[in-house]
């Protein structure tokens, strides 16, 4: 079912021609027991959508429905809805069960389920060891983990993660995306999650909604958004991805044909037919790209020659100067441990796809 739904909601900050549309009419399914992530740039509206959600902020227009009644006049404190901020926001005087059993305590819970409730949530977060410590004398990742046991401890229905790992060091960060989708799975609460970080998004969602200047691009599983995205602000921002120009030809047995500068004619899946001579854009992951040294082959291939080469770990990324003056392909290729690179810089390569794997946008 439906956990959060969101019909037609709007924000404008200030008057006249101060005026921010700071959310833009936006209508959004969100499920019950879902981890849902809030992707996009600074400034595209995430925290206001939050705030507008957890009752901090009144929308413009529209309405915001929990469990399908309208929670209009219901206040922040009222809504069964909790929120883990980016600073943690906890008590440095209180101990860690302490902190875990303040929200307890505020909804006048009797002192034996609240102390019952603060040793579920200690062993939830992997804590038990640490509640009577000072929270004041604990590491970042215990103090998250804190944050995160006070905010479940009142069994939301929805929980709001406002750029929450965003403070945290890149293998602490890495861990408590882990740590925090099991908490998810395990508890069967709705995480609301908000991040400017794809990688991010893409590793720990359900379901994604890409946001831009204060509308929702589109909303998807990761999968979806990563592979099919639905405009070249998607291809953009969620992950790293090259254009191409290809222009439209007559379709034929293959489906729509583009007419592809350096390569000759393609089978591309579109979205929507392209006109014959109508200019398009092709969009290719870097890693669909294959990266070879120039053979004596025919002209029906991209060529070019190689400007830079990083070594990755797991990969090794190349940049490559195309020879037709459209610029710079960017080719991702996964490394073996016994490999030595074959391709340095100023190498002539030519650089091939699947045309299934590539889109036009
Ligand atoms: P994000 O969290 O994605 O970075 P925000 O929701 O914080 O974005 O902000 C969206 C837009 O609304 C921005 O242009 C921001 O400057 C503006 N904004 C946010 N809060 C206020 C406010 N209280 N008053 C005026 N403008 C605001
Ligand atoms: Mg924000």
């Amino acid at each position: 079912g439906v956990a959060i739904r969101l019909k037609k909601v709007t924000k404008t900050y200030g008057s006249g021609n101060g005026t921010v549309a700071a959310v833009k009419s936006t209508t959004l399914d969100i499920f019950k027991n879902e981890f849902f992530t809030l992707l996009g740039p600074s400034g595209c509206g995430k925290t206001t959508l939050l705030r507008l959600i957890g009752g901090f902020e009144y929308p413009t227009t529209g309405t915001i429905l929990l469990d399908g009644q309208d929670i209009a006049s219901v206040p922040p404190f009222r809504r069964p809805i909790n929120t883990v901020f980016q600073n943690y926001a906890l008590f440095p005087h209180m101990t860690v069960a302490e902190n875990i059993g303040f929200g307890l305590r505020m909804l006048k819970r009797s002192r034996d389920e609240i102390a019952a409730r603060v040793d579920e949530m200690l062993k939830l977060v992997r804590l038990e060891h640490l509640s009577g410590r000072r929270t004041a004398q604990i590491s970042g990742g215990q103090q998250q983990r804190v944050a995160l046991a006070r905010a479940l401890a009142s069994e939301p229905k929805v929980l709001l993660l406002d750029e929450s790992l965003s403070a945290l060091d890149y293998k602490l960060r890495k861990e408590m995306q882990m740590e925090l989708k099991s908490l998810q799975a395990a508890t069967g609460i709705t995480f609301i999650f908000v991040t400017h970080d794809q990688e991010e998004a893409l590793t720990m969602s359900d379901r994604v909604a890409v946001l831009s200047s204060g509308e929702i691009m589109q909303v998807g599983t990761p999968h979806e958004v990563y592979n099919r995205p639905a405009n070249r602000f998607v291809a953009n921002f969620v992950g790293e991805t090259n254009f191409l120009q290809g222009r439209g030809l007559n379709p034929d047995a293959r489906g729509t044909m583009i007419d592809l500068q350096g390569i000759g004619a393609v089978a591309i899946p579109t979205k929507d037919t392209v006109a014959p001579g109508a200019l398009v854009n092709i969009v290719v992951r870097p890693e669909h790209l294959r990266i070879s040294p120039l053979s004596q082959e025919p002209a029906t291939q991209l060529t070019g020659s190689v400007k830079t080469v990083s070594f990755c770990g797991p990969e090794t990324q190349y940049t490559v100067e195309l020879s037709n003056g459209s610029g710079l392909l960017l080719v991702r290729k996964y490394n073996t441990p016994d490999e030595n690179p074959s391709i340095a810089v100023g190498d002539q390569v030519s650089v091939k796809f699947t045309p299934n794997t590539a889109q036009v946008l």
